[in-house]
């Protein structure tokens, strides 16, 4: 996959644009775009399945009802972006298992428990990033940092 120049919020208005028919009359998407963030070494399609995986998550804990907020922002070298959830939260002893493969606390069927170790090598490994949860009933964030410049700097 190629490793360009992405517009993150291209690229995430378009991963919703896509998850729309998923997202049900009941979910208010909130979106907060730094609009001077600039542009990411990264590879899109792979950020694509990051997305995805993330509000697909979301939009399971809210149950079809809620608030999803999609925001950008800066942080020195990197770019940020949080999907927030207005969901009941992941209980402390789920938290620290929720990013190996295999775990999930969906039906047979419904979850693979792929999504999160999936998208954390992703961040992580392709692309020198991080992905990590701040979670309390009621509000939960998945947090991906970018380094805005690729892997290498
Ligand atoms: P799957 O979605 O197939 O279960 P994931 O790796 O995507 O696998 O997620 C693992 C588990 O992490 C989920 O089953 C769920 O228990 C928990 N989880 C992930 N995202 C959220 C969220 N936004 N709110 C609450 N729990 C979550
Ligand atoms: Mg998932």
């Amino acid at each position: 996959a190629p490793f360009t120049r992405v517009d993150l919020r291209m690229l995430l208005k378009s991963t919703l644009v896509i998850l729309a028919g998923r997202l049900g009359d009941g979910v208010t998407v909130v979106k907060d775009f730094d609009p001077d963030l600039p542009e990411v070494a990264a590879y899109a399609a792979e950020l694509n399945q990051v997305w995805t995986n993330l509000i697909d998550n979301a939009v399971a804990a809210m149950g079809g009802t809620g608030t999803l907020t999609v925001r950008t922002r800066r942080d020195g070298d990197n770019a940020v972006v949080e999907i927030r959830d207005s969901g009941p939260g992941i209980p402390a002893e789920v938290r620290n298992r929720i990013f190996e493969p295999f775990f999930t606390t969906k039906p047979v069927g419904e979850g693979t428990g792929l999504g999160l170790d999936i998208s954390r090598r992703i961040v992580v490994n392709k692309h020198g990033g991080d992905l990590w949860v701040e979670s309390v009933p009621g509000d939960t964030a998945f947090v991906v940092r970018l380094p805005l410049n690729g892997p290498r700097g």
